[in-house]
């Protein structure tokens, strides 16, 4: 990688009158696998690679003597997923633009967590051991910050890591704080161990105290001139704390256009609370009185969500359907709320062989490389048979790349293949389409051959997660009869790598969140790019691509005026409706792929071009500029 865009980057972070931008998040979805990273031509550590995962599928035997190679470096593994990934591509899309900026993370030691399958059990979470120093382009700096809590300081090491950008002729440095310094305590060494621990009140606000206070304290340490700090989620509020040390009431107020806010989901769980005495145990008197005094509840719980939006002078949603979500959630603050409709970063998720595609189209798709708007205008393209061809053979050509891989379970490239692939969480519903295998094994025998793939991780103390995985292998272990004609199959730990495989091969993409806790999701983003057909619900941005044709939507709709409520997850009435969708479109699938011999000009390939002008909209590039004019104002 050359260095000259670095000694650029770290020149124009310093300039003086410059606005300049932080980017704070508590995971960043970096993968070395693909898009411009750093390699090595030493040989991997192997702590840096997992060689291999299991498949759980109905093809027992097959599970019994086989898994799926996997010979890559692993992911930087400092994300859990969906918030980690978009976090990751803003800052790439960051760097295509050559913005100004920085990215705040933490130095996860042990990662989120491997996950491992033991049938009947489930999903066994492990401890994920990494070596850091010896993952190519990540640099241990000399800095050492000092942050001061109530009874005790603690030091944080910085880390730089550079995200190049397409050309690789611009970087957006991304610092990331390790509290595993020897100047610490046992108790504070291990903060930065691992991502997202829930289960000690004390560790999360340390957490959140670790990248707030530590991420200003390195801005400053490295002599960054930072007038906007983003904040991606509420988990790094307690920077505008640290930012406003000494200042007077008058000045703090002063301060607060300088704060935005992202905010990423209506679920209970991803906002932060925590009692009055947690926090008053950990932050001095002055700083205590700010947040009560910004961030208390009715209930007295000192909420960060609260705080955030009182702090930041924009608050923002990441989809028009959220943006309502929240003005239901948050009436006060109702004026103040606006939406930014998340995106993906277009060459990330573009495979090579549809960019090749797009490629082959000039006087269409002009400038592809730089522009990825431009693929709105795919829908021109329907008439030409050669593009059909072409992008129903990119597909195929994918597909053959995803059946090799999953050869010993024998996947056939001609069979109709449906995928569900994210976080395994409650409101997702992610064994929705194994709710009623009697129906499931129906439309297999009846309509054609199915390939159903599944993948995620639940988080480890989520219990309703894990009982999702256990219900899925026994659906999945039920099947085993059914080989034939019906495939399931579920595949241990889905990462970007995995996505990238999965989101551009099958022909299916699954999203069946319950309305309206998607706030957004973004895996849809990457398929449609890739030419993938969508069947989901009405959440999140699928809202915004309603009348694109872009597949099926399907399912319980949300009363506008009512969140309603996200446990109860109407698996009865949104199965029999997935299935009755499902059978309609294999049947529409074998139409169009009667074994070799395709109908080019079936409406199954229309669908396939509507998918590849939305991604037109739903990608970083647009995000970033709606960005860049309504909320950070920076040219
Ligand atoms: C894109 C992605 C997600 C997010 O998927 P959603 O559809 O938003 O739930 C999660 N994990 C990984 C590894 C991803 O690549």
């Amino acid at each position: 990688m050359p260095l000259k865009p670095i000694v650029d980057a770290e020149h124009r972070l310093r300039e003086k009158d410059r606005s300049c931008l932080a980017y704070f998040s508590m995971e960043f979805g970096l993968a070395t696998s693909f898009y411009n990273s750093f390699c090595s031509l030493l040989k991997p550590d192997q702590h840096n690679c997992i060689p291999s995962n299991t498949i759980f599928s109905n093809y027992r035997l097959a599970d019994y003597f086989f898994d799926i190679r996997i010979d890559k470096l692993i992911d930087l593994p400092i994300y859990s997923g969906g918030l980690g990934v978009l976090a990751g591509d803003t800052i790439k899309t960051m760097a295509d633009y050559r913005l100004p900026a920085v990215g705040i993370g933490i130095l996860w030691h042990s990662g989120y967590f491997k996950q491992r399958f033991w049938y009947k059990y489930g999903q066994v979470p492990e401890k994920m051991h990494w070596h850091p120093r010896s993952y190519p382009g990540l640099v241990p700096l000399k800095n050492i910050v000092k942050i001061q809590l109530k009874n005790e300081s603690v030091y944080l090491r910085l880390w730089k890591y550079y995200v190049y950008n397409y050309n690789r002729d611009a970087v957006i440095p991304l610092i990331l704080l390790d509290s595993d310094v020897q100047q610490n305590g046992e108790h504070i060494r291990g903060l930065t161990d691992q991502l997202y621990r829930s289960d000690n009140a004390w560790i999360k606000i340390m957490q959140r105290i670790v990248l707030g206070f530590g991420g200003i304290a390195a801005l400053k340490e490295l002599g960054y001139n930072i007038d906007i700090f983003h904040l991606n989620e509420g988990h790094a509020v307690f920077s505008f704390l640290e930012h406003c040390r000494g200042l007077s009431p008058k000045e703090i107020e002063g301060e607060k256009h300088k704060f935005v806010y992202t905010c990423h989901t209506p679920v209970a769980a991803g906002h932060d609370r925590f009692s009055q005495e947690n926090m008053r145990s950990v932050l001095s008197d002055e700083d205590f009185a700010l947040v009560s005094s910004y961030g208390r509840e009715d209930s007295g719980m000192i909420n960060l969500t609260l705080l955030s939006m009182n702090v930041c002078s924009s608050i923002n949603a990441v989809s028009k359907s959220h943006q309502q979500v929240m003005f239901l959630q948050f009436p006060e603050y109702k004026d103040r709320i606006r939406y930014v409709t998340n995106g993906v970063h277009p060459y990330t998720w573009i495979s090579p062989e549809f960019l090749n595609v797009f490629r082959q189209f000039p006087a269409v798709f002009e400038k592809i490389d730089e522009n990825p708007m431009i693929l709105s205008r795919a829908t021109e393209l329907k008439a030409d048979y050669s593009f059909r061809r072409q992008v129903w053979g990119a597909h195929q050509q994918n597909k053959a790349k995803l059946c090799g891989r999953l050869e010993k379970w024998n996947f056939k490239e001609d069979v109709f293949t449906v995928c569900w692939a994210r976080r395994i969480a409650g409101y997702k519903r992610p064994s929705l389409i194994l709710y009623d295998t009697d129906k499931l094994v129906e439309i297999a025998k009846n309509t054609g051959p199915l390939q159903i793939i599944i993948a995620g991780k639940a988080h480890p103390q989520d219990n309703l997660g894990f009982t999702f995985i256990s219900e899925i292998m026994d659906a999945i272990d039920s099947l085993t009869q059914h080989y034939d004609y019906l495939k399931v199959i579920i595949m241990e730990n889905y990462d970007m790598h995995l996505a990238q495989a999965l989101i551009s091969s099958v022909d299916l993409w699954l999203n069946n969140p319950l309305p309206p806790f998607e706030a957004s999701g973004t895996s849809g983003m990457k398929a449609i790019l890739n030419g993938v057909v969508q069947l989901t619900t009405l959440d999140g941005w699928v809202v915004e691509a309603e009348d694109k044709n872009i597949g099926r939507i399907f399912g319980y709709r949300s009363d506008p005026q009512h969140i309603g409520n996200e446990k109860n997850l109407h698996m009865d009435e949104d199965s029999a409706s997935l299935y009755k969708n499902l059978q309609e479109m294999a049947a529409l699938y074998y139409r169009t792929n009667r074994s070799k011999e395709i109908d080019f000009s079936s409406p199954w390939i229309d669908a396939m071009i509507n998918c590849i002008a939305a991604g037109a909209y739903f990608n970083t590039y647009r995000m970033l500029d709606e960005y860049k004019k309504l909320i950070w104002k920076i040219a």
